[in-house]
């Protein structure tokens, strides 16, 4: 009987069986940041314990990181002790850390991918919930808490149950002005927020094999909001060519050794699979959130539900978001006034998804409508670099928009990058919680980010389809 790829490595990667009945897994790269690494160094420290493998541990600030003005010290004098405590840390324990001052620094989960350090066939893991980001190489990647990264710190090791593996094909082909946020959305609507509880979710179909490895990041970026552990993709030659010449990818002198690990832990042809959703790719839309869970959306051309739609067990969290963000249910959900558009986060903040909406608002020849804040925020320095050297930079910013430095910025607003009181937001991050933006009363719509530059440009929830004329 066949196996699937989640199958293969955590066999490959356990280290023990505990009495507890959970498995101890040996992790192949650990990724820190600035938020959740702090008390795990000191909880190393007060029982004077080292890192074992600090050439398997990379770090950079992104959360608390400012996209504006980064004289030291911060501004903020709790991100100043936050980001000052990572540099003390990884000094001390030798750990590479991506800084910053040497602009090499980056969102953790668009770094890791975009200097190789992801590779297919390994076991990952960071305190950030996101991590499944990096599932898209078809590796194991997890999020996982502060006193979890104390100890992978310590044993380079993870204590894990065993999950189920659900295969989630996509068939069929997106239309025009529908993107990997948009699948990622609607599988979330589909399945629910508690539906991969238990599960890895395995992405596969026709549309998944076509998608760039920037679209299966974002597709695994948010199987985390389903409930699901991790989520991964099977990795072929479209990841291959994306990690060949990276500067931590295998050298050519290990290339074809490499590549042919990569292909044997990929999922058997005969594997069995605990569940499988089959999920029609063209029956999908632009999505948007119109509650304070991601998978409250509908698609643009829809409305908000009837409470009735729901089952009973969903309808108080309905009703809590109807009241939240002010909507009624059966209102249409295009035309509602956005105050602020952020294109960026771990899900979208790629260069592809820049280069996209550069190219539509250049199609357009549209500004930034008037009363509406609207930011840009790079992943990453290179790919804040990247947009430079191809004068989006200009574009952007003659159309209205704010470029920024590269960081977490309004994803979760721990940096100054907040929403004031009621303001509505059209996000291209992946939680719309309450008060996730930084402001208790703030409301986020998600949306891909050609969404959001639609929303930037009419002052509303716009079909991009139609604004950008996408056929
Ligand atoms: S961009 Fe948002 S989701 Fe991604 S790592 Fe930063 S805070 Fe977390």
């Amino acid at each position: 009987m066949g196996q699937t790829l989640y199958d293969k490595l955590f066999d490959s990667h356990t280290v023990a069986l505990l009495p507890s009945g959970q498995y101890q897994l040996f992790m192949g790269l650990h990724l820190l940041h600035e938020v959740t690494s702090p008390q795990a160094f000191s909880s190393l420290d007060e029982r004077g314990l080292s890192v074992t493998y600090p050439e398997r541990s990379f770090a950079t600030a992104d959360h608390i990181i400012p996209t504006h003005n980064r004289l030291r010290p911060l501004q903020d004098p709790l991100a100043e002790e936050m980001l000052g405590a990572l540099e003390g840390n990884v000094t001390r324990h030798g750990i590479p850390f991506f800084s910053p001052a040497r602009r090499e620094q980056g969102i953790v989960h668009v770094l890791g991918p975009e200097l190789g350090l992801t590779q297919p066939g390994m076991m990952i893991c960071c305190g950030d919930s996101h991590t499944s980001t990096h599932g898209a190489f078809g590796s194991l990647a997890f999020g996982i808490g502060t006193s979890q990264v104390r100890d992978v710190l310590a044993t380079q090791t993870l204590t894990m149950n065993r999950l189920k593996v659900r295969k989630i094909e996509i068939f069929g082909k997106l239309r025009p002005g529908v993107y990997a946020k948009d699948v990622a959305l609607y599988v979330i609507n589909r399945l629910g927020v508690q539906g991969g509880v238990g599960f890895t979710y395995e992405y596969a179909g026709e549309v998944v094999d076509r998608f760039s490895m920037d679209e299966r990041m974002t597709l695994c970026n948010m199987s985390i909001e389903g409930g699901a552990r991790a989520g991964y993709v099977n990795p072929d030659a479209t990841t291959y060519e994306y990690l060949r010449g990276r500067r931590f990818a295998p050298s050519a002198a290990n290339w074809d050794r490499a590549v042919q690990y990569w292909e044997s832990v990929r999922s058997d042809a005969d594997a069995v699979y605990a569940d499988v959703v089959r999920l029609d790719g063209s029956a999908i839309e632009p999505m948007v959130t119109w509650g304070i869970t991601p998978g409250q959306s509908v698609g643009v051309s829809g409305a908000v539900p009837e409470l009735t739609s729901f089952p009973p067990n969903e309808r108080e969290t309905a009703e809590e978001a109807y009241r939240y963000m002010s909507f009624e249910p059966g209102q249409a959900i295009s035309g509602t006034k956005v105050d602020v558009a952020f294109i960026g986060s771990c899900t979208n903040g790629r260069l592809s998804d820049f280069e996209e909406v550069a190219r539509l608002i250049q199609k357009s020849q549209r500004k930034v409508a008037p009363g509406v804040r609207a930011l840009i925020v790079p992943g990453s320095q290179d790919v804040r670099q990247a947009l430079i050297d191809r004068g989006y930079d200009k574009l952007f910013t003659d159309a209205g928009f704010e470029f920024r430095e590269p960081g977490c910025s309004m994803c979760l607003a721990m940096n100054p990058d907040k929403l004031t009181g009621r303001q509505v937001c059209a996000s291209s991050s992946n939680r719309n919680f309450k008060g996730r933006q930084g402001s208790p009363s703030g409301r986020t719509l998600l949306m891909s980010p050609a969404m959001v530059a639609a929303a930037a440009l009419a002052g509303s929830v716009t079909d991009a389809r139609q604004l950008f004329d996408l056929r």
